[in-house]
């Protein structure tokens, strides 16, 4: 195997939202560190921030070598153009081999321009990372046609690799208080933080506050809820589990429920304790954001549908007459009146 210059390591672009460590960057990090094990090369994560609940320390503990600190007032809002131009001033100055970021919506938008500046490739969206044994290229994997089938994709030429990850795609593992690492304070010049962008102010999106990705429960419904209405019966049920709603694309693009619930290939990934999917045929699109719930309940009146040959529990007839019985099985054994 190639082994790389240890200054040629990971950068993992961080992500901080409000001034709370988005958990996609301890994933990401220690994921980095596994890969990096294998090459023999460092990890940087780097935070741009005005604030921030954490200690930039944690990111050791889960296995960076360094930590890169922008701290700035000019940075309490999202900005593509200044996050952009920091970004890759750091990349030109610690030269990484590989970059990666969480595919939130600031990674997805920060990584494509990035890669134009540079003048390299960008795998995003991608379900998988692994080193290349003969190469020590990163392979990067992730769903291509429509989901249909899995595409493996190489930078063999292009410096740096890029690549964004889905949140939630790698298990993240205990912290490791013992590591230890650096934490180091970058200052940038004002013309990085100029900007054709000009914030008028900062609304919170309502919708987001629940944030399915975070539910140990989540309640789907499909195409086969029928109504908009109809979906109150889900949040019945997930209410009553202390779950999140869900929903699969035919729900959304019929505006029954917002994008923010969508599951899937172009929504999120969930990886909860237990996924209802009601009225949801199952489509490898659907799955591509569920399949690894460790335990799928299906509600569905055809027993052909897909989604029955992944579930755990299969209950085949109308999701009209079941939901209502399970949330009176619920309700009954947990003394809880309707
Ligand atoms: C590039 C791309 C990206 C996509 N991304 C996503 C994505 O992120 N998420 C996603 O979900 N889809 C996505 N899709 C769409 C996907 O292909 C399917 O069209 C979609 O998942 C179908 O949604 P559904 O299962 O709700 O609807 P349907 O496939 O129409 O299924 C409805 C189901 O409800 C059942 N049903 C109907 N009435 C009842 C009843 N009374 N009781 C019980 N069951 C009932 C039916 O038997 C059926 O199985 C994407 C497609 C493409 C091409």
């Amino acid at each position: 195997m190639r082994r790389g210059s240890p200054s040629k390591g990971f950068l993992v672009l961080g992500e901080i939202r409000s001034g709370c460590l988005h958990s996609a960057t301890l994933e990401l990090t220690s994921k980095a560190r596994l890969l990096a094990d294998n090459l023999g090369i460092e990890v940087s994560t780097l935070l741009m921030y005005s604030e921030i609940d954490t200690e930039p320390e944690t990111l050791v503990h889960y296995g960076a070598d360094r930590v890169l600190c922008v701290r700035d007032d000019r940075l309490s809002l999202f900005d593509q153009e200044v996050h952009s131009k920091i970004l890759c001033r750091i990349i030109e100055e610690i030269d990484p081999e590989m970059v990666l970021a969480p595919a939130t919506t600031s990674g997805r938008t920060i990584m494509p321009a990035v890669a134009a500046m540079l003048g390299t490739g960008l795998t995003a969206d991608c379900t998988e990372l692994e080193i290349d044994p003969d190469t020590g290229l990163l392979l990067q994997t992730r769903p291509a046609i429509g989901g249909n089938i899995m595409a493996t994709i190489k930078t063999p030429e292009r410096r740096p690799q890029m690549a964004t990850v889905r949140p939630r795609t790698f298990a993240i593992p205990a912290p490791n208080p013992d590591r230890r690492g650096r934490v180091t304070a970058m200052t940038f010049t004002d013309q990085c933080f100029e900007s054709r962008i000009k914030p008028l102010g900062h609304e919170r999106f309502q919708e987001d506050d629940v944030n399915i990705q975070d539910r140990d429960i989540i309640v789907s419904g499909g195409k086969g809820m029928k109504k908009e209405d109809k979906f109150s019966l889900l949040r019945e049920l997930a209410g009553l589990l202390d779950g999140g709603v869900g929903a699969s694309r035919a729900a959304v693009d019929n505006k029954w429920i917002g994008y923010s619930h969508q599951v899937g290939l172009s929504g999120k990934v969930v990886a909860p304790k237990v996924y209802f999917a009601v009225g949801i045929s199952g489509s490898v699109q659907h799955l591509a954001g569920m399949q690894t719930a460790e335990l799928v309940v299906a509600i569905n009146k055809d027993p052909e549908a897909p989604i029955f040959r992944v579930a755990d529990i299969g209950l085949c007839g109308d999701l009209f007459d079941i939901v209502p019985r399970v949330i009176e099985g619920i309700r009954a054994r947990e003394g809880v009146s309707g």
